[in-house]
């Protein structure tokens, strides 16, 4: 009999695309995902860290979880993602309904895992291997109940490939590089995610040609910093900018997108591939973090403020109608009141098309986080609304821009208006756009002239 199985995904898209795999895999276990978590046999929480107030969503879930369990006992809860690669103590202490955990470098564990949970494998087998690699998790039983853990420092090694499940629609995600290597002092990803591993050029091809083959138009390749691919090879000649001319080769894809680029990565080569690519889309996510210098040098970031508006300017130059769109901390320890007034002002210097802003949360193992001198919690929410204000009006001046312009947009979605249809897709340049049309649009080109612009989309009607 089929099992259902209901995941929850939180954090980024990395994450996101970490729960298509996992749903692929649980596939293959004979399970079938439901968006009805009352339903569901497995309840999967694919967690992220990067924020306090992420950790406490999870919690809070799985509180709630927590009530379907009692009311079904044979409902199983998995964690996994970043809490549980960094914490599993702090997992089975706050949420003890939890069967199963793993860690984010073994989901290819999982189907042996399941048949753990499942009480189908040797439990006991398990804990004396050890798993064969080192591993701080082991299965276990806790009163009447099969628990199961699998945390690893380094990624599972396999030669088996597993296929993702991808969300429907016309874009898929393709993930090219994992971990991280810049360590910034606020930044739990390399604690979680491990060091910088790139993807070798012929499995990322492989897995591009099979998800055009199952007709997905656009592919946007994910990593931490995606514009790092390759350095860990030690070959100058494997590089984002040789990927993305090798994709841009293939029959039947329509756009390629990468995503988050770290400023420090960016080359000119890159800059010059993304202009001359007709394939590749003119978006760039560069996090910037910090309008001022002194506070970049304390999160460790490799630039200072004036480098970082000279590659804008230099990307702009290049690249036209370039939408740069970028991350910013308010509060991060230290932050003076002038140099959070950096921050505002770079904002309308480089006229950012959308901003990612959050208050600085400290995190475990990060180097800020035991640091004296922390900004007071009202402060930094105060700074964090005055920022995220500012981030709206530049949004809505970058989106106004194009009122009056013809953009190519790719519809994706449709919803029926009344008697109209009114079609959904994005720019070359990522903007949210809306226009009256016809279904059979949908995975097609088409020129819109826009008429009007929010701070959320555009809106347009086609160009006859
Ligand atoms: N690799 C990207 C880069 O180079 O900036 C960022 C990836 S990180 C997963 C996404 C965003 O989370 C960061 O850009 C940063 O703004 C935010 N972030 C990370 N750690 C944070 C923390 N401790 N407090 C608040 N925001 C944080
Ligand atoms: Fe985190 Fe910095 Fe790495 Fe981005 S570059 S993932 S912010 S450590």
């Amino acid at each position: 009999m089929t099992k259902k199985v209901y995941i929850e995904t939180l954090g980024c898209q990395m994450n996101k695309s970490d729960s298509e795999k996992i749903l692929g895999i649980l596939e293959t276990q004979g399970y079938k995902e439901t968006t009805e978590r009352e339903e569901a046999d497995l309840l999967v929480m694919n967690t992220c860290s990067i924020r306090a107030a992420s950790e406490n969503k999870a919690f809070s879930h799985l509180g709630i979880w927590k009530k379907l369990k009692k009311t079904n006992p044979d409902i199983k809860i998995c964690v996994c993602g970043c809490i549980a690669q960094q914490t599993k103590e702090k997992i089975f202490k706050r949420a003890p309904q939890v069967d199963l955990i793993f860690g984010t470098h073994n989901i290819e564990e999982l189907p042996e895992l399941i048949k753990q949970l499942e009480g189908e494998a040797d439990c006991e087998q398990r804990l004396q291997d050890g798993g064969g690699e080192p591993s701080t998790g082991t299965p276990f039983k806790a009163s009447n109940q099969v628990k199961v853990c699998s945390i690893r420092q380094t990624p599972y090694q396999t030669e088996e490939t597993f296929y993702s499940r991808r969300q429907e629609g016309l874009s898929a995600w393709l993930p090219i590089i994992e971990g991280c290597d810049y360590f910034c002092t606020y930044c739990v990803v390399p604690y979680t995610r491990g060091r910088q591993r790139s993807r070798l050029p012929v499995d990322i091809i492989r897995e591009a040609k099979e998800i055009i083959s199952q007709g997905y138009k656009e592919i946007t390749l994910l990593g931490q910093t995606v514009d790092s691919y390759g350095k860990d090879f030690g070959k100058p000649e494997i590089t984002l900018s040789s990927l993305l001319r090798e994709l841009n080769g293939l029959d039947g894809l329509m756009r390629i997108r990468f995503v988050t680029s770290h400023p420090a990565d960016i080359t000119d080569e890159l800059i010059k591939t993304v202009a001359e690519l007709d394939k590749v889309c003119e978006y760039f996510h560069l996090p910037m973090q910090s309008g001022s210098t002194e506070v970049l040098a304390k999160m460790k970031r490799p630039y200072t403020r004036e480098e970082y508006l000279t590659l804008v300017n230099k990307i702009k130059k290049e690249i036209p109608d370039v939408a740069i769109t970028s991350d910013f901390i308010a509060g991060f320890p230290g932050e003076k009141e002038e140099q959070f007034n950096e921050t505002l002002s770079i904002i309308d210097e480089v006229g950012f098309d959308q901003c990612n802003v959050a208050a600085y949360s400290p995190r475990k193992q990060t180097p800020a986080a035991v640091w004296k001198d922390q900004i007071s919690y009202e402060e930094k929410k105060r700074r964090h609304l005055v920022l995220f204000e500012k981030t709206k009006e530049a949004t809505v001046k970058a989106n106004e821009k194009y009122v009056g312009r013809v953009l190519q947009v790719l519809p994706d979605n449709y919803k029926e208006q009344s008697d109209e249809i009114i079609l959904t897709g994005r720019t070359r340049n990522n903007k949210l756009t809306h226009f009256k049309g016809s279904k059979d649009l949908i995975g097609r080109h088409v020129d819109v002239e826009i008429t009007e612009a929010s701070i959320w989309c555009l809106k347009g009607r086609i160009k006859l």
